[in-house]
């Protein structure tokens, strides 16, 4: 029996816009045997093999103005600068009028919590794990309703809070949330804002986050295949009610999950 035979990496698509993915070729594997290496800023950047050509893997930060950026290359050539496009995106915007404000401002007791963990998942989003299998083959890690899309710009009684930084999969408490590609578990935890959370390590900075878990299946240094289980829908933390928050990092930077689902 005959298999079509994949493609050797499922990129996502392209979209050169704050919170986007760029995807810049760098040559040919002829023209350099060895993988470049690439930044942005101080942040490497995963740079894969696609159809015999280097191609640079860039998330694109959701606070980037739009314009021209540059992207530096080193190879045994030596080292070059790579500039590339970026451009505006309106993200949707969403007002909440909420009546206890309490829910809006923390305790003092919660916001050192809150600002610790914060720096924790900061670090988290900094691990680099060079890879030759980077696992980018995502498929959704749960079916149900797509609620909030990345990006949304949120208003909470006329205060604007940080734009949403992932995508909510409104599922039932229990559904099992599957690893989209194979991965392996950064790290597991129970935050004050995201609840049960699990961290995916891809490989070359591509990671993903799983939030308001009801329950956690997995330990840290795990293997997982994709599609399996790692936890189970709930609204654990800062939750309206059961739904998955996915976030997928590149760079050290949070880029719209959805890209990922649809390869080019
Ligand atoms: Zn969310």
């Amino acid at each position: 029996m005959w298999f079509t035979p994949r493609p050797a990496i499922a990129l996502p698509v392209a979209a050169n816009v704050p919170g986007g993915i760029a995807l810049i070729p760098l040559g040919t594997l002829l023209d350099s045997p060895e993988p470049p290496e690439a930044w942005l800023g101080d942040r490497q950047v995963w740079v894969a093999a696609e159809d015999g050509h280097w191609i640079a893997v860039v998330g694109v930060p959701l606070d980037t103005r739009a314009g021209t950026q540059t992207l530096r290359v080193r190879t045994n050539g030596g080292e070059r600068a790579v500039r590339f496009a970026v451009s505006e995106k309106r993200y949707a915007e969403q007002r909440i009028a909420l009546k206890n404000s309490s829910k809006v401002t923390l305790s003092p007791e919660d916001e050192i919590r809150a600002l610790a963990e914060i720096e924790r998942i900061q670090a988290l989003k900094k691990h680099w794990r060079p890879s030759t299998e980077t696992g980018t083959d995502f498929s959704k890690p749960v079916a149900g309703r797509l609620a909030s899309r990345f990006g949304l710009r949120r208003i909470f009684n006329g205060e604007p809070r940080a734009p949403h930084s992932g995508l909510d999969i409104a599922a039932r408490r229990g559904t099992p949330v599957g690893a989209p590609a194979m991965g392996w578990v950064l790290a597991i935890d129970d935050y004050f804002f995201n609840g049960k959370t699990v961290f995916l390590d891809h490989g070359n900075g591509l990671l993903s986050m799983y939030c308001h878990l009801d329950r956690i299946d997995v330990k840290p240094g795990e293997p997982l295949r994709r599609g399996q289980t790692l936890g189970r829908i709930g609204a654990t933390g800062r939750a309206s009610g059961p739904h998955l928050h996915w976030s997928v990092v590149l760079n050290g930077t949070m880029v719209d999950p959805e890209l990922f689902l649809k390869h080019r």
